[in-house]
């Protein structure tokens, strides 16, 4: 798991899992953009987390195609190159379909859909045009649990991470011989900003006993798992969608 040489991109790198993953692939010797959304100070901290040099900053709301098109531009522009995007920015609303009326429950359809679905694609389709000029490249999208086991209260967050699993097996194959690898990572819950209000809520002990090991993932064994995926030697795992879930949800 060697990125000497190799640039990379993380969506929501400013915070949580994609955080993680910026300080896993630069301990690794990759040169990293970090994408952050709106909070440029929690990007410049990943930042100063980061060892090696030369990493970039990248400002984007994923839910906007031309913002997207915009980042993937101006990182390839900075580093000449892109090895790997690592699709990780992500939203969770619940939206309750016996509680929310239907305005509300359009407005969350269509704002989780946009920046989890939409915004993936759209930045799976730009970065995909550089590494098929330069003859290969890994795409690795933050998936979730959620997709196989289903969320009640964020139905919209399910089908976006089912949409995610599907886009990635479809485009592993369309990009295979390009030598692009798509995969995906599913993890269960993990301790992040994300989490942190239901970890710590009377039902935290509930969620961490759905691991067999009584616990949630932390965010560096989901980055541990993207990088592995977005390895050299992992090309032929394309079509992937690797669970990180300590065995709460088991599927075959
Ligand atoms: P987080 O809330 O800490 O990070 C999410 C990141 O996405 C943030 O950096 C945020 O700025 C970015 N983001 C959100 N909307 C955006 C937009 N419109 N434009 C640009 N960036 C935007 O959460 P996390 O737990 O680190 O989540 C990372 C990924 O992991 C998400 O895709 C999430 O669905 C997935 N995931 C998380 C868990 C969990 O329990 N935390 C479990 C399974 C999957």
């Amino acid at each position: 798991m060697k990125f000497t040489g190799k640039t990379v991109l993380i969506t929501g790198g400013s915070r949580g899992i994609g955080r993680a993953c910026a300080v896993q692939f630069a301990a690794q010797g990759a040169r990293v953009a970090v994408h952050y959304h709106t909070n440029r100070g929690s990007g410049e901290e990943t930042l100063r987390l980061m060892t090696g040099e030369g990493h970039l900053l990248v400002q984007a709301d994923v839910a906007e195609a031309k913002a997207v098109q915009a980042m993937v531009a101006a990182v390839v522009e900075q580093f000449g190159r892109l090895d790997v995007l690592v699709n990780n920015a992500g939203i969770y609303e619940e939206h309750p379909v016996a509680e929310v009326n239907f305005d509300s429950w359009q407005a969350s359809w269509r704002r989780i859909l946009d920046t989890n679905l939409v915004g993936a694609a759209n930045a799976a389709y730009c970065a995909a045009q550089h590494m098929i000029q330069q003859g290969g490249g890994h795409i690795v999208n933050v998936s979730s649990r959620g997709a196989f086991r289903g969320e009640p209260e964020a139905p919209a967050y399910g089908a976006s991470k089912a949409g995610m699993n599907a886009m990635s097996q479809s485009l592993a194959k369309a990009l295979a011989p390009h030598q692009i690898s798509v995969t995906a990572v599913a993890p269960g819950w993990v301790e992040t900003d994300m989490a942190v209000d239901y970890l710590n809520s009377p039902a935290g002990d509930a969620i961490r006993g759905q691991s067999p090991m009584g616990r949630v993932a932390t965010p560096e064994e989901v980055a541990h798992t993207v990088a592995f995926l977005a390895s050299a030697k992992s090309l032929f795992l394309t079509g992937a969608i690797v669970d990180v879930n300590g065995a709460s949800y088991l599927r075959s």
